[in-house]
């Protein structure tokens, strides 16, 4: 039996599932989305995700057809309708079908879809080797362009970043502000450890308020660690004694080396490695 995928109510088989090509979604990115995890039945931080789902939509002005209560049920059904224990959501809403031009208000019919489905964003042994990241010279949105805390359908700046690292040679691309600061990864926010404490950028800096961001300094402080929101220079990761990245698809992944140049030892450190084994319980035994 092949995976089904929710449309505005309805489930088709994968190969069905279509939008027009008049949505303009497709035609100029307008919309949003969320990624979320479903670990052993249970949606880890659903309400958080559904929070900013529904943030990034006021921010475009987009309305969702649904309470967030109905909303919840409808991934609920449809994680039900594929049989999965363990998924990767993906919520995505379009502005719908337009005429051709920006205007907004002339699209009739926002496209709501749901796909659980699974995603492996970087290579198993990486978790143990730790990855190599670059910093890119494209720098992530400035907030009053198109604020990154809106998880919008235009991921161009990201995809750019991105190009940018793997023609560099490196797997993950870290990204700077227009002010120089760090800001975050294409798809992850970053962390650094410095003499036992944890830095990572503030959501001033031009960031996605990432989820799992949230859930390790909620981790780390738990654990009796100090953990600082500050600015952060290409400086400051250079000389870092360790290094790591936080993400609903990557979870916790340690990074070993910045252009070039090895982090520390150039192995993953031992406070990245008990937040991770801390991050991997937390999802074991999650529950909503
Ligand atoms: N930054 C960006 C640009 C992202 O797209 C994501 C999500 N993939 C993150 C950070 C991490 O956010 P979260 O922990 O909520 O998945």
């Amino acid at each position: 039996m092949g995976l089904k995928v929710y449309i505005n109510g309805k489930l088709y088989p994968k190969e069905e599932a279509k939008v027009s090509v008049f949505d303009h979604g497709l035609l100029y990115g307008d919309g949003v989305f969320e990624g979320i995890r479903c670990y052993n039945g249970h949606i880890f931080k659903f309400s958080e995700h559904i929070d900013r789902l529904y943030n990034s939509a006021r921010a475009i002005t987009l309305e969702i057809p649904k309470s967030k209560e109905e909303l919840k049920e409808a991934v609920k059904n449809t994680l039900k309708a594929n049989n999965l224990k363990d998924s990767y959501i993906r919520l995505v809403v379009t502005r719908g079908v337009g005429k051709l031009g920006l205007d907004p208000f002339n699209c009739t019919g926002q496209q709501l879809i749901i796909i659980t489905d699974s995603i492996q964003l970087y290579p198993k042994e990486l978790y143990k080797k730790g990855l190599d990241a670059f910093i890119v010279p494209t720098i992530r949105n400035h907030y009053e362009a198109l604020n990154p805390k809106i998880k919008s359908l235009n991921y161009l700046n990201n995809i750019l970043a991105k190009i940018e690292c793997i023609n560099a040679g490196a797997t993950e691309g870290i990204m700077l502000n227009k002010d120089g600061y760090v800001a975050e990864c294409t798809g992850d926010n970053i962390f650094i450890v410095k003499s036992n404490e944890i830095f990572t950028p503030p959501t001033y800096a031009g960031i996605l308020i990432g989820i799992t961001r949230n859930v390790v300094i909620e981790l780390a402080e738990k654990a009796g660690m100090v953990v600082k929101e500050e600015q952060l220079t290409r400086y400051d990761l250079y000389i870092a004694d360790e290094c790591f990245l936080s993400g609903t698809a990557a979870g916790i992944i340690p990074v070993v080396k910045i252009d070039g140049r090895n982090i520390s030892s150039g192995k993953p450190g031992k406070v990245t490695l008990s937040l991770l084994k801390k991050y991997q319980e937390l999802t074991k035994q999650c529950s909503e």
